[in-house]
C-alpha cells in the first residue's frame, strides 16, 4: 500500500515537472518592451533588464531643473521604511510599500485606482533583520507581481487590483522572508529570499508567470552531502566548506539583485553572507561557495553558468546583493559586454558578462579587509587581522556590516560614462562571541561591547568615523570623478537622466538634483522625512515627471544611535512624491518633532542584573530598538518606555506577547521573566545616563 502511494506521488511529481511552461506574454508588458523600455515608461525595478536606472528623457534638464515643483503626492497607510521604486506603464504608476502592499495611481493626477494588501502577519517582523520593507513590484502581461515579507509570491490583475494567484515560495516561513522585487525573464517570475542572518539556505527560483508553478530553483550553497547534491555546482561548492554547515543553513541568500540579460540568456544574481557570521561557531573554514558572490545561470532551466566570488571566507556580512548592472563599456579600445557591481565589501567590479571573467576590481572607498585584489584572478589578499575569530581580538573593519554600498540603487549614465553610487563610510568593530548561545539572529558576534560600548567616549569615537557620500565613479578609468559628502550614511538610491541630471534623496530628508557631469547641486525639495528609496522618471502627454517614495526606516533606523547622531534625527512620514516642471504643489505642514524628555525611574537594579540585561538587550532587542537603546525614530525608543516603571508591564510584552499585533512577538522561547527584568534594569540605567547628559 505504502509503495503504491509512493509510486502515485512520484507520478504526480513527474506530471508537475513535465507540465509545459506558459508561453511568454504577447500582450500588455512583453519581454521585448522590458528589454527596450519605451522612453516615457519604467517597466522593471531598474527600469529595464540592464538595471542602469537611466532615463532617456530630456525635458527636465540641468538648464531648467530649478523650476521643478510638486505635481502631486499621496500619503501611504504605513509608517515604516519605504524602499520601492515605482513602475509606470500606460499612464498608471504602480508602487509597493512597507508590509508588501501594492497601490496603483493615475500617473497624471495621483488618483488612487486600487490598493492591494496581502495582510502580512505583523509578527513576521521579529524574524527579519531590517524592517518590514519591500523594494518593488514587477509588471508583465496583464499582471503585477509582488513578493510578500512572509514568503508569498502574488500575482495581481493590473486593471482591477484583484489577486489572481498567491503561493508560499520559501522553504519555511521561519528562517526565510522576502523584501526584494521580482524580475521577469521569458514568461518566468524570478525571486529569491532573505534570511542569511537566520538558518536559511540561499536560492533563486523561477515561477510560471501565468500559473505560479515553480519551473526551476538554483541553490546557492550545498546541503547535507548525505542527501546527495542537486548538481555538479553543489558538489564543487561542498569542497569549500567544513564542519556541518547545512545545520546552520549556510546563507548565501538572493535578497536583492537579479538581472536577466537577453544578450547572453543568463540570469546574474548576487548572494548574501555565509551563515553564521562568526566562522568559529560552525567550525567553518574555506571559501564557502557560493556566498558573497555573483552567480550566473541559464534563464531557461536554472543551470549553473559561472560564478565570481567577491568575498571568499566571508565573516564580515559582505553580502554581494547590491544591484548588478549590465552595460557595454569601451575597455582597451574594444566594446565589451560587462556586468558592473559595487557590493558591501567596497570594491567596484567589472566582469565579462558572458563568461564571468574578472576584468577589474577597484576599491571605491576605504577597505581594510583586503590588502589587494589579484589583477589576474580577482582573488583578494585578506588581511590576517580581519580574521577576528582567529586572532581573538576586536577588529575595526572598513567597510562594516552596513556595507560601503548595498541595496540603495546606483545608476549609470551612458552620456557621462559615470556610475552614481550612494556610499557609506561605516566601519564596524568585529568581535567573536565564542560563548555564544543560539538566539533569534545568527550573528555570533560580541555585539554588546560593539553596539553598546559602556564608555561614552568610545561611542563617540565610533560615531565620528561614520559618514556617507554620493560618488560619481568612472568604471573604465577606475576612479572617482566627483563626490558629494554627507554627514551620515544611508542616503537614498540614485536616478541618472539624459538631461544631465542625477537625483538622490538624503537620510536627512532632502530630495536633490545634481548635474551629472560635475555634481553641482541644482535643486532640492524638503521631503519632511528621511529618504532611502531611489527615484524614477516617466512622461505622459509630453510632460516629464520624477517620482520617489519617501519614508525613513530599514537597517539604519535599527542602528538608531548612529541614525540619531549622523543621519537624523529623522522620522517616518511615508509618501509618494511626484514632480514636474512649473508645478507649485505643497506638502501639508509637518507636525513638530515631538519634544521628548527622558523621565526614567531611579536605577535600582543590581550591577550583575544590569550587565546581564545589557548582553540580553544587545542579543535580542538592539537589532530593532537600536544600539545603546537609542532608537532611530521609527521603532519605540525603550528609554522612554512606560514599561520601565513596571516589571509586570515589560513581562506582559516580552514574555506575554501583548504587542504581537505591532510585530513585537513574545520572546518566551529565548528569555525568562528574570531576563526581561534584567533588560528593564539595563534600560533604566541607559535612560538615566542619557538624562544626566542632557540628551533626549
Ligand atoms: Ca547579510
Amino acid at each position: 500500500m505504502r509503495l503504491k502511494l509512493l509510486a502515485a506521488a512520484a507520478l504526480l511529481t513527474l506530471a508537475a515537472c513535465g507540465k509545459s511552461p506558459s508561453p511568454p506574454a504577447t500582450e500588455g508588458v512583453t519581454d521585448a518592451m522590458i528589454a527596450a523600455a519605451p522612453e516615457g515608461e519604467w517597466l522593471s525595478y531598474g527600469r529595464d533588464y540592464a538595471e542602469q536606472r537611466f532615463s532617456p528623457l530630456t525635458q527636465i534638464s540641468d538648464q531648467n531643473v530649478g523650476q521643478l515643483g510638486l505635481a502631486w503626492s499621496a500619503d501611504l497607510d504605513t509608517a515604516r521604511g519605504q524602499e520601492a521604486t515605482p513602475l509606470m506603464h500606460d499612464g498608471v504608476l504602480y508602487i509597493t510599500t512597507a508590509w508588501s502592499m501594492v497601490k496603483a495611481y493615475d500617473a497624471r493626477t495621483g488618483a488612487l485606482k486600487w490598493s492591494y494588501d496581502p495582510k502580512v502577519p505583523r509578527e513576521t517582523l521579529v524574524r527579519v533583520c531590517c524592517d518590514a520593507v519591500n523594494r518593488g513590484a514587477a509588471i508583465y502581461g496583464d499582471k503585477v507581481y509582488v513578493a510578500a515579507l512572509d514568503g508569498r509570491l502574488i500575482a495581481i490583475d493590473q486593471k482591477s487590483g484583484k489577486e489572481v494567484w498567491s503561493k508560499v515560495v520559501v522553504p519555511n516561513q521561519v528562517d526565510y522572508a522576502i523584501t526584494g522585487a521580482p524580475r521577469i525573464a521569458k514568461g518566468k517570475v524570478l525571486i529569491g529570499s532573505a534570511g542569511s542572518e537566520y538558518r536559511a539556505r540561499g536560492y533563486l527560483a523561477a515561477f510560471d508567470a501565468q500559473t505560479g508553478d515553480e519551473l526551476w530553483r538554483f541553490q546557492t550553497v550545498p546541503g547535507n552531502p548525505a542527501d546527495g547534491f542537486e548538481n555538479e555546482a553543489m558538489e564543487k561548492a561542498a569542497k569549500t566548506w567544513t564542519g556541518k554547515w547545512w545545520e546552520f543553513g549556510g546563507g548565501g541568500t538572493v535578497w536583492d539583485s537579479i538581472t536577466y540579460d537577453p544578450k547572453t540568456n543568463l540570469v546574474y544574481f548576487g548572494t548574501g553572507n555565509a551563515e553564521p557570521w562568526n566562522p568559529k561557531t560552525a567550525d567553518r573554514a574555506g571559501d564557502s561557495l557560493y556566498t558573497s558572490s555573483i552567480v550566473a545561470v541559464n534563464a531557461d532551466n536554472g543551470e549553473y553558468a559561472w560564478h565570481y566570488q567577491e568575498t571568499p571566507e566571508d565573516r564580515w556580512d559582505y553580502d554581494s546583493n547590491a544591484q548588478i548592472m549590465v552595460a557595454d563599456l569601451m575597455l582597451d579600445g574594444k566594446s565589451t559586454h560587462v556586468v558592473m557591481h559595487a557590493p558591501k565589501n567596497g570594491v567596484f567590479y567589472v566582469l565579462d558578462a558572458k563568461t564571468g571573467k574578472f576584468l577589474t576590481g577597484t576599491p571605491f572607498t576605504k577597505i581594510t579587509w583586503a590588502s589587494s585584489i589579484d589583477p589576474v584572478t580577482g582573488r583578494p589578499n585578506i588581511n590576517p587581522e580581519a580574521r577576528y575569530e582567529q586572532t581573538g581580538k576586536m577588529y575595526l573593519g572598513s567597510p562594516g556590516i552596513y556595507g560601503a554600498h548595498t541595496w540603495h540603487p546606483m545608476s549609470f549614465s551612458p552620456k557621462t560614462g559615470l556610475v552614481y553610487i550612494p556610499t557609506n563610510e561605516a566601519p564596524f568593530a568585529y568581535l567573536a562571541d565564542n560563548a555564544f548561545e543560539p538566539g533569534s539572529i545568527g550573528m555570533q558576534l560580541g555585539l554588546a561591547p560593539v553596539l553598546t560600548p559602556a564608555d561614552k567616549a568610545a561611542r563617540g569615537a565610533v560615531r565620528a568615523m561614520l559618514s556617507g557620500a554620493l560618488i560619481a565613479w568612472d568604471p573604465v578609468a577606475r576612479k572617482e570623478v566627483w563626490r558629494v559628502p554627507f554627514e551620515g550614511p544611508s542616503n537614498g538610491g540614485t536616478l541618472a537622466t539624459a538631461g544631465n541630471l542625477v537625483f538622490q534623496g538624503t537620510a536627512r530628508g532632502e530630495f536633490v538634483a545634481y548635474s551629472a557631469d560635475k555634481g553641482a547641486k541644482l535643486w532640492s525639495f524638503p521631503a519632511q522625512t528621511g529618504i532611502i528609496a531611489a527615484p524614477m522618471s516617466y512622461s505622459l502627454d509630453g510632460e516629464q515627471y520624477v517620482a520617489i517614495l519617501v519614508g525613513w526606516g530599514g537597517l539604519w533606523d535599527l542602528f538608531g544611535s548612529v541614525a540619531a547622531d549622523k543621519s537624523g534625527p529623522t522620522r517616518n512620514i511615508s509618501r509618494l512624491l511626484v514632480f514636474k516642471l512649473g508645478a507649485v504643489g505643497k506638502l501639508p505642514v509637518a507636525p513638530p518633532m515631538a519634544d521628548r524628555v527622558l523621565d526614567p525611574p531611579p536605577l535600582t537594579g543590581k550591577p550583575n542584573q544590569v550587565v546581564r540585561g545589557e548582553a540580553l538587550y544587545a542579543r535580542y532587542c538592539g537589532v530593532c530598538h537600536g544600539g545603546e537603546a537609542i532608537s532611530g525614530g521609527m521603532v519605540p525608543d525603550l528609554r522612554h518606555s512606560p514599561t520601565l516603571n513596571s516589571g509586570d508591564a515589560i513581562k506582559s510584552i516580552v514574555i506575554g506577547g501583548a504587542l504581537k499585533h505591532n510585530g513585537m512577538v513574545s520572546f518566551k522561547e529565548a528569555i525568562s521573566g528574570d531576563d526581561a527584568e534584567a533588560v528593564r534594569h539595563y534600560l533604566i540605567k541607559r535612560a538615566n545616563e542619557d538624562k544626566a547628559l542632557g540628551e533626549h
